[in-house]
C-alpha cells in the first residue's frame, strides 16, 4: 500500500511526460494544493546563462574547452582568466553558466554531467525540498543522479506524476498552436481560433508559430522521449517511487476538470482512468 500524498509531508514531486503532453496545468494544480515551488530545467538553464552573460566576458568561450580531452580546461585556470570580470559574482554560478553556454550556443547536446551540475546547484538553493520538478530528470543517468542526491540529503521523492498523452494528440495540439508576438496570448487553429484565421483576438496583431512548434521539432522531441525519458521513468518506478499516471487529454479542459483528474489519480493511482497506454 502506497503512502497517500499529504499536504505538509511532501518533499518533492516529479512531473514527467512528453513535451506538449500538458504538464503545466497539472504542475499549477500541485503548486496550489501542496504549496510547492516549480523547478524547471528551462528556467535553470536561463538563470545560469544569465549569470554568465552578466559578467560581460568579451573573449572566446571556445578557449575554455579542450577538444582533445573533450572537456573543459581546469576550473582554476578559467577562474584566473575570468577574475577581472567577476566583480563580486560567485565564480561557481558563472562557471556553470559558461558550461551551459558552450553547449547551448554551439547547438550541441548538453551532457548529463553538466545538466546534473546545474540542477544540483538549483536544488541545493531550495534545501532539496518543496519542489515540483519539471523537465528533470530526462535521462536514466539524470534519474540515477537525482535518486542518489535525494538519498544523500535524506529527502523523499514522493511521487512521479506522469502526464500521459498520445503522440497524435500532441502533434495536433502543438503544430496547431499560434502565439501573439505582442501580448503572448496562445491560440489554436482548431480549438481556439484566431480572428479571420490570422489575428490575435485580444490586440489584433498577426499571430505566429513558435520556432519549436513545427512538426519536425515535435517528432524529434517525441523520439528523444521514447529513447531516453521512458527508461528514466521506468528506473524511478524500480526505485519504488510512487507512480501516478494522469490523463493529459480531457474531454473538457477547464481548471476544475484538470484539478479533479489529478486528484482522482492521486487518490487512486492503481485505477487507470484513461485508455491511453502510459508508455
Ligand atoms: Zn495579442
Amino acid at each position: 500500500m502506497k503512502q497517500r500524498l499529504k499536504k505538509g509531508d511532501i518533499d518533492n514531486i516529479l512531473v514527467m511526460g512528453k513535451s506538449g503532453a500538458g504538464k503545466q496545468p497539472r504542475i499549477d494544480v500541485l503548486i496550489a494544493e501542496f504549496g510547492l515551488e516549480q523547478l524547471s530545467t528551462g528556467d535553470i538553464f536561463r538563470s545560469y546563462l544569465k549569470a554568465f552573460d552578466e559578467i560581460g566576458f568579451d573573449g572566446n568561450i571556445l578557449d575554455f574547452f579542450n577538444t582533445e580531452t573533450d572537456d573543459f580546461i581546469s576550473s582554476e585556470i578559467i577562474e584566473q582568466q575570468l577574475k577581472t570580470y567577476l566583480s563580486g559574482r560567485k565564480f561557481k554560478d558563472v562557471l556553470l553558466g559558461l558550461k551551459a553556454k558552450y553547449y547551448v550556443s554551439n547547438g550541441l547536446f548538453v551532457p548529463d554531467s553538466v545538466t546534473n551540475d546545474l540542477f544540483l546547484s538549483s536544488f541545493k538553493k531550495s534545501d532539496y525540498r518543496g519542489i515540483v520538478l519539471d523537465g528533470y530528470p530526462r535521462t536514466i543517468d539524470q534519474a540515477k543522479f537525482l535518486v542518489t542526491v535525494a538519498e544523500k540529503k535524506n529527502r523523499k521523492i514522493d511521487a512521479i506524476i506522469h502526464v500521459v498523452n498520445d503522440d497524435e494528440t500532441i502533434l495536433n495540439r502543438v503544430t496547431g498552436r499560434r502565439v501573439c508576438p505582442n501580448c503572448h496570448k496562445v491560440f489554436h487553429m482548431k480549438y481556439k481560433p484566431l480572428k479571420d484565421g490570422k489575428y490575435c483576438t485580444n490586440c489584433g496583431t498577426e499571430a505566429i508559430t513558435r520556432i519549436d512548434d513545427t512538426q519536425e521539432k515535435v517528432l524529434s522531441r517525441l523520439k528523444e522521449y521514447r529513447e531516453k525519458t521512458q527508461s528514466a521513468i521506468q528506473y524511478l518506478i524500480s526505485c519504488d517511487i510512487q507512480y501516478i499516471p494522469v490523463p493529459g487529454n480531457l474531454p473538457e479542459l477547464t481548471d476544475e476538470a484538470v484539478k479533479n483528474s489529478v486528484f482522482a489519480a492521486i487518490e487512486n493511482p492503481e485505477e487507470s482512468i484513461f485508455s491511453v497506454e502510459p508508455f
